[in-house]
């Protein structure tokens, strides 16, 4: 069953720049769904749903959505329904859909502005025959999405205790925020001093920032902690380029020299985006002898979509 994890694997890397040691922890390899931060946010969530007793899956994500992919998994194992909004979007190829689709996931598409109205009135109708509809939040952005990272900081303080390295940076790809605002959380609830950057793959600040901000102190305030403010969170805007989805040819060069050095897959709208933006900050800001871990937020389906370009 698709209920339990292990902690994730946490390995050194080949790559040197200016004297730093890197790691990286693989939630690309989580077990099931075929792995990614997403995974661990809805392994929350469908607890959840199991204690309400809901039977159908309302959520909502573009096509290349590894969230979506995710959702419409743990649904159809867990026999329930599951229907996906989606923005209508140019055509392209992508392997998240196709798999969404094989799930039998309802996939309901609408125009960018209609998105909310479009919820709603799902959720409505799905109530007025009687279902009892569960609506998850693009990106898993909600309380069980921070809490899975706070969980995943407490992976992290583990493997530094087994193995004796403490890590100074913990680096990760941004997008809604609730990997980072989880990430966040879990370093001041333990009291550390780690620096958390989220290299942003598509949202500009103030915006982007600030959402963070917002789920972080709602889960603070969650577990009776003080409010953060603003200047706490390092959410980076500086490599989101013509924002989501967009590369150039430095980004699709690492992903080879990544995949050869260490044989791990990154993909150009998330992972490799933010891997990229992290070395680039690395030296940027004069960054050296420090122990820095990458977290891989997932999307192995994205590195073949980039390959069937
Ligand atoms: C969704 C996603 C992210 C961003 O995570 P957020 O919690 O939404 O910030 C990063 N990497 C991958 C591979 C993702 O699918």
């Amino acid at each position: 069953m698709i209920d339990l994890i292990e902690d994730t694997p946490i390995h050194k890397l080949s790559l040197t720049i200016n004297d730093n040691n890197f790691y990286i922890k693989r939630d690309d390899l989580i077990p099931v769904c075929l792995g990614g931060n997403k995974v661990r946010k809805a392994i929350l969530m469908f607890q959840e749903i199991e204690k309400l007793n809901s039977d159908y899956i309302v959520t909502y994500g573009g096509s290349s959505s590894n969230h979506c992919r995710v959702i419409a998994n743990m649904a159809a194992s867990k026999k329930l329904k599951c229907l996906i909004i989606s923005p209508v979007e140019q055509k392209i190829y992508s392997n998240n859909k196709l798999i969404s689709r094989m799930l039998d996931a309802e996939i309901v598409y609408c125009n960018l502005s209609e998105v909310s109205k479009t919820i709603d009135d799902t959720l409505e109708k799905l109530k007025f025959k009687g279902h009892r509809p569960f609506f998850i939040e693009g990106g898993g952005h909600n309380l069980f999405g921070t809490e899975a990272y706070v969980l995943a900081y407490e992976e992290i303080k583990r493997y530094e205790s087994r193995s004796k390295v403490s890590f100074d940076y913990i680096f990760h790809t941004s997008g809604t925020g609730t990997t980072q605002a989880g990430l966040v959380c879990g370093n001041i609830i333990s009291n550390d001093n780690k620096k958390i950057i989220g290299i942003s793959n598509a949202r500009k600040n103030p915006y982007g920032g600030r959402v963070v901000l917002e789920s972080a102190n709602s889960y603070l305030k969650s577990r009776g902690y003080p409010d953060i403010v603003i200047d706490k969170i390092d959410f980076i805007d500086d490599y989101v380029l013509e924002g989501y989805g967009t590369m150039n040819s430095e980004i699709v060069s690492l992903i080879k020299d990544i995949l050869i050095s260490d044989g791990i897959p990154l993909d150009p709208v998330y992972t490799g985006k933010s891997f990229w933006g992290m070395q680039k900050y690395i030296i940027e800001n004069g960054i050296n002898n420090k122990d820095i871990l990458f977290v891989h937020t997932g999307g192995t389906p994205l590195f073949y979509d980039y390959l069937e370009g």
